[in-house]
C-alpha cells in the first residue's frame, strides 16, 4: 500500500517507516498537518496513518481538510488511522468526530502492525474495485444501448461544457437535428428488428462522418448522440460554415448512398434523413434556443419533402 504517514517526532516516524517499508509498504512522510495536506493531494495515498498533536496544523484539522479535498475529488473515503500515545478518551472521540477511521497505540510490534496493515490493505483493494466498478457505471449510463452512441443523458450534461467553452472563446456553434424519414412505416412494413438494424447502421454512419470532420480539423469536439427514438444530434463546436454546411449535406447523402430499402418512404423507396440545423458565429445566450432553431428548422426539411438539410435564420 501506499501510506502516508504524518508525525512531527522524527523518532517515530522513522521508527513506523522502517517497520511499513519492512512489510512491504510505500511511505510517504510528513512532518505536520499543513505539509500532510498537501502530499495527500499529490501522493493520493491509500492509507494515512495520522498524528494527532503537530506544530503548524494538528492531525484533526488536516483530517477535516482531508475530508473536504475527497468530497471535490469524487474520491472515495481513503482510511485515516490515528496514532495515539497517551491520549484521552475526548481525543479519541474527536479524532474520529474529525473524520478518522481508527486508532493504533503508537510503538507497538511488528506483528500487530502487520495484522493491521492487512486488514487496510483488505479495504484499499475494495475501494479500488469500487472505483473501477464506478467507472465502468458512468460509462454505461453514458451509452446508448441500441446504438452505442452516447445518450441524451450524457448530450444533456456535456453541451452545457462545450457551450460554456464556446462563449469564453467567443467561438461558433453549430447544431443538427437529424430525423429518419418515415420511419414508422420502416417499422411497420419491415419490423422492429430490421428497424433497430436499421438505426444501428445510420448511428454507426452518421459516426463515421463526425469521425472524419474530427479528423480533417484535428478536433475533437464534435460529437453526436441519440436524442431519442429515430431521432440524433451532432454538435459542432468552432466550425466554419463550408465544415458546418459540408457535413450536414455530407451525413445526409452518406446515409441516402446506404441505400436501405424502404419501399414505403414514398418517392425515394430508399431510407433518408431530414437534418435541421442552425449555427451562430459567436456563442451567446442560451444552447436551447439553438436547439428549438434546429427543431424549426427539421419541422421545415420534412414539409419539403425530406431527404434534405434545412438551415435555420
Ligand atoms: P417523419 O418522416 O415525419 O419523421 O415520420 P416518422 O414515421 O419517422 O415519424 P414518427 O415520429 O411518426 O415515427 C417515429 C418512429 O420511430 C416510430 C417509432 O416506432 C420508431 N422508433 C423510435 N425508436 C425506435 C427504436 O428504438 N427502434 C425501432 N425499430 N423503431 C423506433
Ligand atoms: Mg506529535
Ligand atoms: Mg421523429
Ligand atoms: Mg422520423
Amino acid at each position: 500500500m501506499k501510506i502516508l504517514l504524518v508525525d512531527d517526532s522524527r523518532a517515530i516516524a522513522a521508527l513506523l517507516e522502517a517497520q511499513l517499508m519492512s512489510l512491504g509498504h510505500q511511505v510517504v512522510l510528513a512532518e505536520n498537518g499543513q505539509v500532510a495536506l498537501e502530499k495527500f493531494r499529490d501522493s493520493l495515498p491509500e492509507l494515512v496513518l495520522m498524528d494527532i498533536e503537530m506544530p503548524v496544523m494538528n492531525g484533526f484539522d488536516a483530517t477535516h481538510r482531508i475530508r473536504s479535498f475527497e468530497r471535490t475529488q469524487k474520491w472515495a473515503w481513503t482510511p485515516i488511522i490515528f496514532l495515539t500515545a497517551s491520549d484521552s478518551q475526548e481525543n479519541l472521540i474527536a479524532a474520529i468526530e474529525a473524520g478518522g477511521d481508527d486508532f493504533l497505540a503508537k510503538g507497538l510490534s511488528i506483528d500487530i502492525l502487520r495484522a493491521k496493515m492487512k486488514a487496510m490493505g483488505r479495504i484499499a483493494r475494495l475501494r479500488q474495485m469500487l472505483a473501477v466498478a464506478n467507472q465502468q457505471l458512468e460509462y454505461l449510463a453514458s451509452k446508448d444501448g441500441l446504438t452505442g452512441l452516447f445518450n441524451r443523458r450524457w448530450m444533456d450534461l456535456n453541451v452545457d461544457k462545450a457551450w460554456v467553452d464556446a462563449i469564453d472563446k467567443s467561438r461558433s456553434f453549430a447544431v443538427l437535428m437529424l430525423d429518419v424519414d418515415n420511419f414508422k412505416k420502416y417499422n411497420d412494413h419491415y419490423g422492429h428488428q430490421r428497424g433497430d438494424d436499421c438505426l444501428r447502421l445510420i448511428a454507426r454512419t452518421i459516426e463515421s462522418v463526425i469521425d472524419e470532420v474530427n479528423v480533417k480539423n484535428v478536433t475533437n469536439d464534435v460529437f453526436v448522440c441519440r436524442y431519442g427514438g429515430e431521432e440524433f444530434s451532432v454538435v459542432i463546436p468552432g466550425a466554419s460554415v463550408a465544415t458546418y454546411e459540408c457535413t450536414a449535406r455530407h451525413i445526409v447523402e452518406v446515409i441516402r448512398k446506404l441505400e436501405i430499402e424502404h419501399v414505403l418512404n414514398a418517392g425515394f423507396e430508399i431510407v433518408t434523413v431530414s437534418i435541421g440545423a442552425i449555427r451562430i458565429e459567436s456563442a451567446a445566450g442560451s444552447v436551447a434556443t439553438l436547439f428549438r432553431e434546429a427543431d424549426a428548422a427539421l419541422y421545415r426539411a420534412k414539409n419539403k419533402g425530406r431527404n434534405r438539410v434545412e438551415y435555420a435564420g
